[in-house]
């Protein structure tokens, strides 16, 4: 269907072609006649059009629309309306991003927009506070110039944004800071740093409330123990005899919890020394462990194997080491049946060192494991505490194994046993250069 626009257009061509005719009739010259019709058709076309791009430079407002006629008016119609929408559009979006602004603003968070380049391209207020980065005399500067903190400069570097990382501020060193960079869009990244000062102290508070009740303890327990070991059940009735020994017991219990706490507190507050780092025989050091184990286990029956790589040494703390590995063989020993098999295994993994203890216990069902090294998280509590556990021994672990930069993982399932694994990276590991036949490989120790 023809517009009316369109009508009224070809009308007008209808009616310079029938003009031309008549002209042409009248007078003779056909060519001229058609020629005279067409230039005057072009020029007013051309005129027009010099109007409406005319009224467009001018801002193309309703009031200065040019006065056209068929088309070019329709033209004019349609133009405006284009305008008026993207006008509406225009006026939506910055509502929008005023409204955006406001909220990222009131943040009390620090928020700072990155460039490909990790330059700052916008940073909200309270980016002035925590991070120092100014508004806006600071974009178009790279973020790691400002934040100049090597782990920081690592972190961007590697540019596995997976996990947050933690940074003192720029501004202050009693400030802490918990960065999370979020990628989106075309190569730009979303920095939001939160002020977790408070929740550190609260931590550290924590921490020393734990460390000074059981160093408190510590002493009147050992006073209690001592008394009770030189106590001489000889002279005395059985019920005080069966008392005495259950003193005996518990005490001894909470001697072993206040040590665990004292131990993990220890873990939790002093930061790791390189210089107590060491390249570890860690052969030797767990063959020792597995010996002692089978030991203690006695009249239990278990049988501890080891295949042990003597060659493979390990760069950490001895007494941590030897402490997350004692930890999971007397686990082995602790939470399976008598006269199981339990393998201890030493041995270079895909360029890392892992030692592995695996057991033929009763396996841990699988909602337990993300849990499994929280203090006093225990899977049967009456059993563990039954057998002398804490709860506090994977704890222990998982806080040694980390500060030697190495990684807890725990692979179980009911009825199929248990591994605990203990990997450290490929930086920690290096070769002992020795006769790895002097160990014996593999074998029951
Ligand atoms: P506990 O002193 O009770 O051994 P841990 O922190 O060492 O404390 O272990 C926590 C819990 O994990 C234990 O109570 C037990 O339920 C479970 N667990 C640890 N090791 C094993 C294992 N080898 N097999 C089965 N369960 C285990």
């Amino acid at each position: 269907m023809m517009s009316d626009a369109w009508r009224t257009e070809v009308w007008r061509l209808a009616g310079t072609l029938g003009a031309a005719l008549a002209t042409a009739l009248l007078t003779g010259q056909w060519s001229l006649a058609f020629l005279g019709a067409l230039i005057l058709y072009v020029a007013w076309h051309l005129r027009q059009m010099y109007l409406v791009e005319r009224w467009l430079v001018t801002g193309g407002s309703l009031k200065h629309a040019p006065d056209s006629s068929g088309i070019w008016d329709q033209i004019v119609h349609h133009i405006y309306r284009l305008q008026q929408h993207n006008r509406r559009r225009k006026k939506r979006l910055t509502n929008m991003l005023n409204r955006f602004h406001r909220s990222t603003e009131a943040m009390p968070d620090a928020a700072v927009v990155l460039g490909e380049q990790r330059e700052i391209e916008w940073s909200n207020r309270a980016a002035v506070t925590l991070l120092g980065i100014r508004n806006p005399q600071d974009h178009g500067q790279r973020i790691d110039n400002l934040l100049r903190d090597p782990a920081f400069h690592d972190y961007l570097t590697l540019g596995d944004f997976e996990e947050p990382i933690d940074i003192p501020s720029p501004i202050s060193d009693n400030i802490e800071l918990n960065i999370r960079i979020v990628a989106y869009g075309d190569g730009q990244y979303l920095l939001m740093a939160r002020d977790t000062s408070s929740l550190r102290r609260l931590e550290a508070v924590r921490r020393d409330f734990v460390a000074n009740v059981s160093h408190e303890l510590r002493t009147p327990l050992t006073v209690i123990t001592g008394y009770i070991e030189s106590f001489d059940g000889e002279q005395v009735s059985d019920y005080v005899r069966d008392g005495v020994a259950a003193i005996d017991r518990q005490t001894r219990r909470m001697l072993s919890i206040v040590q665990d706490l004292l131990t993990l507190s220890r873990l939790e507050m002093e930061p790791p020394d390189p210089a107590a780092a060491e390249l570890v025989p860690a052969a030797e050091l767990i063959a020792g462990l597995a010996r002692d184990a089978e030991g203690v286990a006695g009249e239990r029956g278990h049988r501890i194997l080891t295949d042990l790589d003597g060659d493979l040494g390990v760069r950490g703390v001895p007494g941590e080491l030897a402490s997350a590995f004692a930890n999971l063989i007397n686990n082995a020993v602790q939470h399976t049946p008598d006269g199981t098999m339990i393998t201890v295994e030493w041995k270079l993994e895909s360029g890392a060192a892992m030692f592995a203890v695996h057991d033929e216990g009763p396996g841990i069902d699988s909602r337990h494991l993300a849990r499994l090294a929280e203090r006093f998280y225990r899977v049967d509590t009456s059993r563990s505490r039954a057998r002398g556990g804490t709860g506090l021994g994977l704890s222990v672990v998982k806080h040694a194994v980390a500060r030697n930069g190495g990684e807890l993982d725990i692979q179980s399932a009911p009825g199929q046993g248990s591994t605990f694994r203990c990997v450290f990276p490929a930086e920690r590991v290096e070769r002992l250069g020795r006769d790895t036949r002097a160990l014996g490989g593999s074998g029951e120790s």
